[in-house]
């Protein structure tokens, strides 16, 4: 398992209460280039990741956030530029 990967990217929390699911940061068609890159983040199933008012899911600020951390990661890893990603992910967030 990876170490990094253990805990909620939005609370901290360690999945006890509520367990812990993977998102993938760019979902839809881009979707499969987050499975690629490995760009996926946990995030407690109900409070952080479907149902809760700040969800990935539910609210546009953390999904904004997710895309902005996603992208980031993207680029530092893959050595990109802001105009690569726009070229791979068709948008920029930052
Ligand atoms: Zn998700
Ligand atoms: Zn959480």
């Amino acid at each position: 398992m990876d170490d990094e990967l253990e805990t909620c990217w939005l609370c901290g929390e360690n999945g006890a209460q509520d367990p812990l699911d993977t998102h993938h940061i760019f979902g839809g068609p881009d979707r499969r280039k987050s499975e690629k890159y490995g760009l996926k983040v946990k995030l407690c199933h109900n409070r952080c990741h479907i149902f809760g008012p700040m969800s990935a899911h539910q609210n546009a600020e953390t999904a904004l956030s997710l895309h902005q951390y996603g992208q980031r990661k993207w680029m530092e890893e893959q050595g990109k530029t802001i105009d690569d990603f726009r070229r791979e992910f068709g948008r920029n967030y930052l």
